[in-house]
């Protein structure tokens, strides 16, 4: 099958895009759209959003038609979403092709703990608000303000893990998590055959993230893992994970719903 060597005319959605993974994704995403395209980049630090929304919008990106649009926004919280939503109706534009949607945005959650210390209920909400109901919420929202229409793709991406498939011992909130998340995309590419969902894995990140998992992880075994893969050289650059993403959005042949892992591609 032909690979595009471009997304199109898009409004693309990127949650998290303050650091790590999610600015990857914003910034590969801006060179492969085509001219006439907006990149809504979302998370709560606001200095960060505008440090990338101007080394976007460089003259390069501004004569190639780019609008970069930042939203300081909590996704945990129903006014984040709202302000999302906000800010991508007003980008939009007819010329638009392609919406896309990037659930980027997460937290690990406390894995300093095991499961069973987790008696507060409000704690488990809360984690599974910001990591899951958000992500199904803030999709419901996007896919209604653009809803189908001849000549227009939509496709929503999630940021997935092995931790979705896979158990790891004092990081229940987390693995919870990113398996609900799974679950809820394999239901909604069901139920949608119109729309394009992608569940990317994208392996072991050199990222804040992966910092925080391998100095809080309770569990000794798990801990050492990710002391060793950081010592031995084993984490990727978001930007290789990110380009293997890419690609696979590029070649669109991935079955709607299915978990792609970066080693896969
Ligand atoms: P980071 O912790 O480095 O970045 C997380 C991003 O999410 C930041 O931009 C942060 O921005 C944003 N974010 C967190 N909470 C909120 C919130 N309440 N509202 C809005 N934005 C928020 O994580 P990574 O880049 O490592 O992870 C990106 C994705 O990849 C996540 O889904 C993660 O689960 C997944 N993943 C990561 C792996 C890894 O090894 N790092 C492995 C497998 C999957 P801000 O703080 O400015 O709000």
């Amino acid at each position: 099958m032909p690979c595009a060597t471009d997304l199109g005319r898009a409004l693309c959605v990127v949650t998290g895009a303050s650091r790590g993974f999610g600015r990857a994704v914003a910034q590969q995403a801006a060179r492969l759209v085509k001219p006439g395209s907006v990149l809504v980049l979302a998370a709560r630090s606001g200095d960060e959003l505008r440090a990338l929304q101007a080394e976007l919008s460089e003259p390069e990106a501004a004569a190639a038609g780019l609008k970069v649009e930042t939203v300081v926004a909590d996704v945990g919280q129903m006014e984040g979403l709202e302000s999302i939503i906000r800010t991508s109706k007003a980008a939009f534009s007819e010329h638009v092709d392609h919406v896309m949607l990037v659930n980027n945005a997460a937290s690990l959650g406390d894995v300093s703990r095991y499961a069973q210390s987790f008696t507060d209920m409000s704690e488990v909400d809360s984690y599974l608000s910001l990591n899951v109901s958000s992500s199904l919420c803030l999709t419901a929202r996007v896919l209604q303000a653009f809803p189908q229409r001849p000549g227009l793709r939509r496709t929503v991406i999630n940021i997935t893990s092995l931790c979705a498939l896979q158990p790891l011992c004092s990081w229940v909130l987390y693995c919870t998590g990113k398996a609900a998340r799974e679950m809820m995309f394999r239901v909604l590419a069901e139920e949608e055959p119109d729309l394009r969902v992608l569940n990317y894995s994208p392996g072991p990140l050199d990222t804040a993230m992966q910092m925080e998992a391998r100095s809080r992880t309770a569990d000794p075994n798990i801990k050492k893992s990710f002391s060793d893969m950081f010592a031995q050289g084993q984490l990727l650059t978001c930007e290789a994970s990110c380009t293997n993403m890419m690609k696979v959005l590029l070649e669109d042949s991935y079955t709607s719903g299915a978990h792609i892992d970066v080693y896969d591609v």
